[in-house]
């Protein structure tokens, strides 16, 4: 019988009708001959919320970058002649009110980009802007609101709620404000939540996935505010080749699950204008799984190398063979991030992943001999997980020391995790557990749901070990540290992390109120922000 996915099965349609095709070739002439920027277009800002989320020492850069999928649509708007601004406070000493503040004095139409722990910000964010602008439309698309729209639809004000994919989408609903035609038109437009003139809910039919990302424009970064730093924009980016993936882990949710490519000659394409315009000198690919099949693996690696910059990618252990990795060592890979989750056999079936031991051991060996580094990703407390299976992952990273992330399981809104948490009484309110996730700062201190009832002490022990076992990041050298910005465990034994293990946004104040949802408050750490000020949180 066939595999039926985990996810909403809307999320599994396929752009391939008439419109789609109309819009995929408009998005894509636009792209050769951008529409010049017209002052009687309705202004769009794209707002980007702040986040507390940290990444380990090297890695902060990524924090810092352009976001891929609010490049793409700021990209597809800007080409068909829409003013656009990214109001970009990730890292704003008051995102609320900046943004706040921005958006009135530059939008016609506000587009939110939602993520997983900025729930709090855009539900206070809806409500100032509604008050202070009832008739400003709002729209949101992006991953949070792709997982849970009956929570947006029901609990804020937005307009319009974009499902998985945004570009198409996103011509089609602006063309339909533009030309005065929201209440005639929204209805027919694929992919989309929408609350008509008396305040009614509507689901219109599923958008999908258009068939390949051939489309899609090369990213415009200049409409990043950070073009506008004395500094220039970081030579670090973010961007891929592919969406989806072909796995289906219980844990993990996709926004786009099925699985596209852009051609070789598109990505070499878009390399060099990145290389050239940007003077870019490393790519994080967020491909959700960069090796999945190894001929075509092999030849987005023979594009990559003929650019000359570093990278780093997420994959499988299951996808790196001998083979593969000597491309990749070629193609300029510093250090390749596999998902390992864990080591236990039982957690690793309840989870779907399609991995054992074995095969990251061999994927360990060959990234090695490779000359690529190694980068461990792992989750403390996936169901199924018990103290010896943590304990043996915990060993394995002690010896090991290439460990670059691990979590505890927090429940992504969308993922069978999430539906069973639910289910099971795990997660009483869904409302409650989206504002919680926006105080996950992906240090031992955070809060966790204990799905195997391991004592508190076998959990953050767990997770300070693989957290003790992280090796250094690619970029070392990084310039564009936010001004407001946190500083987490000082390690002075490791000359590496001597200032600071992880570093990130700030927890806004007003966000804390959430903590304390499913565990007992987590004790104090030490914490340095910004230049040698050193706080105490707890
Ligand atoms: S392999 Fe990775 S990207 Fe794919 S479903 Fe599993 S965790 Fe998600």
């Amino acid at each position: 019988m066939a595999y039926t996915p985990s996810l909403d099965p809307a999320l599994y349609a396929v752009a391939n009708g008439r419109t789609d095709q109309q819009l995929m070739d408009l998005m894509a002439q636009q792209a050769l001959s951008p529409i010049t920027t017209s002052s009687k277009l309705p202004r769009v800002a794209l707002v980007v919320g702040p986040s507390p989320f940290t990444m380990p020492r090297g890695w902060e850069f990524f924090l810092t970058s352009p976001y891929e999928g609010v490049s793409y649509i700021a990209t597809v708007l800007h080409n068909a002649g829409y003013p656009v601004k990214i109001i970009d406070v990730r890292y704003d000493k008051h995102p609320l009110e900046s943004a706040h503040r921005q958006i009135l004095e530059s939008c016609d139409v506000l587009g939110l980009a939602t993520y997983e722990d900025c729930y709090p910000f855009l539900e206070q964010l809806i409500r100032e802007v509604k008050h202070s602008r009832p008739r400003m439309p709002i729209i949101a698309g992006g991953s949070l609101i792709t997982s849970v729209p009956h929570v947006f639809m029901r609990e804020t004000q937005i307009d319009v709620a974009v499902i998985s994919e945004g570009e198409l989408t996103i011509l089609e609903v602006m063309e339909a404000f533009t030309q005065g035609q929201w209440a005639t038109r929204l209805p027919e437009i694929k992919g989309i939540w929408f609350r008509d003139g008396q305040g009614v809910v509507h689901q219109t039919p599923a958008r999908g996935q258009m068939p390949n990302l051939n489309s899609l424009p090369v990213m415009n970064l200049d409409l990043w505010p950070q073009s506008k730093d004395p500094r220039g924009l970081q030579k670090q980016i973010i961007a891929s080749y592919s969406r989806g993936c072909k796995m289906d882990c219980s844990f993990c949710y996709r926004t786009t699950p099925q699985e596209r490519v852009k051609s070789p000659e598109k990505l070499n394409a878009e390399l060099a204008v990145y290389k050239q315009k940007y003077g870019i000198d490393f790519v994080f690919f967020v491909d959700l799984t960069f090796t999945a099949h190894k001929p075509q693996t092999i030849e987005y690696l023979e594009v990559i190398k003929e650019h000359d910059v570093r990278w780093t990618c997420l994959t499988r252990n299951a996808d790196v063979d001998a083979e593969v990795a000597k491309h990749m060592g070629a193609a300029g890979c510093d250090i390749a991030l596999y998902g390992v989750e864990s080591l236990g056999k039982a957690a690793l079936k309840s989870a779907r992943k399609g991995s054992t031991e074995n095969l990251v051991e061999k994927a360990m060996r060959a990234t090695w001999d490779a000359g690529v580094r190694y980068g461990g990703l792992t989750i403390v407390g996936l169901p199924d997980e018990n103290d010896g299976s943590l304990d043996h992952m915990c060993d394995w990273a002690e010896e090991n020391k290439h460990i670059t992330r691990v979590k505890y399981l927090s429940a992504m809104p969308g993922t069978t995790v999430y539906r069973d948490s639910l289910k099971s009484g795990a997660i009483k309110d869904e409302v409650q557990h989206l504002r919680w996730l926006a105080v996950e700062q992906a240090l031992e201190r955070d809060e966790y749901i204990n799905y195997n009832n391991l004592s508190d002490e076998k959990m953050r022990g767990s997770y300070k070990r693989l957290y003790d076992s992280y090796q250094e990041g690619p970029v070392m050298d990084f310039q564009h540290f936010p001004e407001h910005f946190a500083y987490y465990d000082p390690e002075p034994t490791t000359p590496w992390r001597a200032e600071f293990s992880s570093a990130g946004g700030v927890i806004d104040p007003g966000a804390v109120q959430y903590r304390g949802l499913y565990s007992s408050s987590p004790g104090v750490t030490l914490t340095r922000v910004n230049s040698g000020e050193f706080t105490v949180q707890v």
